[in-house]
């Protein structure tokens, strides 16, 4: 069997944790998760945060993200934020259409293409989040609209950026909830993501891409989530803001993964 990608375990702070909460949190990341080789790891505070959190992190193992970014790089757009705003603060990734911005600030396929772009202008890794609703899968049209969300959102994307970007399936029924989906619900639409990427950007880079799971994820269900062949990390929220509980699914991951 081919060797499986490096996993990546990302950790979504939403908007939880000030600037000095945060700074906590990252000095515990720190020691608790410096040693761990084999896994890469990235955690996305809120804007507020992000300077005193790569601050902390510098020269550790732990990349920093941003949570969302504008497609322009300046101008009057009040309440925007950048890609050079975001590299200048220390980021090297940026989660893009995650479902909570599809849900309650109007985020739209069009705006993800847009803002996927921009990362990659930017030289920010996007992590592109895709993922059908609770409705969506009792109508069995999950793969449509994740179909969907990669066509549209990927448009006009060439090889160069297909290859550098990450994707995330989040069921949006699963975040927040405590419901995950099962490792087989995962691993099926993790293939499907695969094939699609095979289709549109050749077979060399879809075997490169690392497809993480997104949805409730703990240090008791990532090692069974991991040990799927499409999965290769997890996007964590909930379970991202404490130390432990992050240092215990990386942990976990690599477990997995060894
Ligand atoms: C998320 O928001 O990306 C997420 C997966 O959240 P949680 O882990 O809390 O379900």
């Amino acid at each position: 069997m081919m060797a499986k990608r490096r996993p990546l375990i990302a950790g979504n702070w939403k908007m939880f944790k000030t600037g000095p909460e945060a700074a906590e949190l990252a000095k515990g990341l720190k020691a608790a998760v410096s040693d761990m080789g084999g896994v890469d790891v990235l955690v996305a505070p809120a804007f507020t945060a992000i300077t005193v959190v790569a601050d902390i992190l510098k020269g550790s193992a732990i990349d920093v993200g941003g949570q969302d970014l504008f497609w322009e790089t300046e101008g009057a757009y009040t309440g925007q934020v950048s890609a050079p705003m975001l590299k200048a603060a220390g980021c090297s990734h940026v989660i893009v259409g995650h479902s909570e911005r599809r849900q309650y600030f109007g985020e739209t396929n069009e705006t993800v293409n847009r803002k996927i772009k921009a990362a990659l202008k930017g030289d920010l890794v996007p992590v592109l989040c895709v993922g059908e609703s609770e409705s969506e899968r009792e109508a069995q049209e999950t793969f449509s609209v994740v179909k969907e969300h990669l066509d549209k959102g990927l448009e006009g994307i060439d090889g160069d950026g297909l290859a550098k970007l990450i994707i995330a399936y989040e069921p949006v029924w699963a975040i927040g909830t405590g419901k995950t989906a099962t490792t087989e619900q995962a691993q099926e639409v993790h293939g499907f993501i695969r094939d699609w990427m095979e289709k549109v950007g050749g077979n060399s880079i879809a075997n490169t891409l690392r497809i993480l799971y997104g949805g409730s994820v703990k240090p008791g269900n990532i090692a069974g989530l991991m040990a799927m062949e499409d999965i290769d990390g997890a996007l964590v929220g909930g379970a991202s803001l404490d130390a432990d509980s992050f240092a215990g699914i990386v942990g976990g991951s690599l477990g997995a993964a060894g």
